[in-house]
This record gives structure tokens, sequence and C-alpha cells, in this order.
């Protein structure tokens, strides 16, 4: 069975320490919103609007850099699904692949054994030892369609 992945919060303070980081209010306020918002694949201009929405003033150009540091310190991880908008998500150390609905352009997450059992197998077949792997599928979600 392929399940969706659910995260809990963590501690932003603890989390930028860990990392290495000094813990200065731009990283600790973008680091909250990562850790707390619902949507947890987000653009730079996406946690530049929570912020926004919750009265900080934290510059664009702030919040790219800031996201750079955190991918630097592994605190994060960027994609950029299909050639579009560069969308970060903490990395949180577990692996799993994404399918995104091509119509709302919402990202979900899910991990299943059988499937990494195979790509095992596939890499071994090719004399590979499988280190990493990333999978993104394209749908269109039932609720969305009709
Ligand atoms: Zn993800």
């Amino acid at each position: 069975m392929s399940k969706l992945l659910d995260r809990s919060p963590l501690s932003p303070t603890a989390d930028l320490k860990r990392a290495g980081l000094k813990v200065t209010l731009p990283r600790l306020k973008i680091l909250e919103i990562l850790e707390t918002a619902e949507q947890h694949h987000l653009s730079a201009e996406d946690v530049y609007k929570a912020l926004l929405a919750e009265d900080t003033e934290i510059g664009l150009a702030t919040v790219y850099r800031v996201l750079t540091q955190f991918e630097a310190a592994g605190l994060v991880t960027r994609h950029r699904f299909d050639g579009g908008q560069a969308l970060f998500e903490l990395d949180t150390g577990d692996s799993h692949d994404h399918i995104i609905c091509i119509k709302s352009g919402v990202v979900a997450e899910f991990k299943d054994e059988k499937l990494e059992e195979r790509l095992r197998e596939i890499a071994d077949e090719l004399g590979y030892e499988l280190r990493d792997h990333s999978i993104v599928l394209y749908g269109v979600h039932r609720e969305i369609e009709s």
C-alpha cells in the first residue's frame, strides 16, 4: 500500500542550532512557516506571502537567501518539478516520492515499499547499488476533475 505522509511540527530554534546556523529572526520565521504550513512544498514567494499574512516584513530577496542557506545546511530540499518554479520542503531525512495534480498544482507525498524494492532490483540488474531515487507522478486529482 502506498500511503500519504504526515508530519508533526518540530522546534525551529533547535533545528537551526542543530544545522549550525545562528538564530536570526528571518531564519526563525521562515523555518516556522516551513514547519507549520499545511502545504509543505513552498516556493520562495509562498513563504514571502505567508510572512506578510502574519505581518512579518521580510523581503523576497532575504527569503531566497535564507532558503538557499537552509538548503546548504541540509535543512531543506529544493525541488524543481517539471521545470516549474523551485519548491522547498523540510528535509526530514525520510525518502519519499511526489505526486502532483497538473490542474491545481498541489503536491502530495507517498512512500511505497514495493516500489522501492523494485527500484533496488532494477538498479541491481543494471549493476548498480541504489543510493537515491526521485520519482514524480503527474495526474489529475479525482475531486478536481469532476
Ligand atoms: Zn516532499
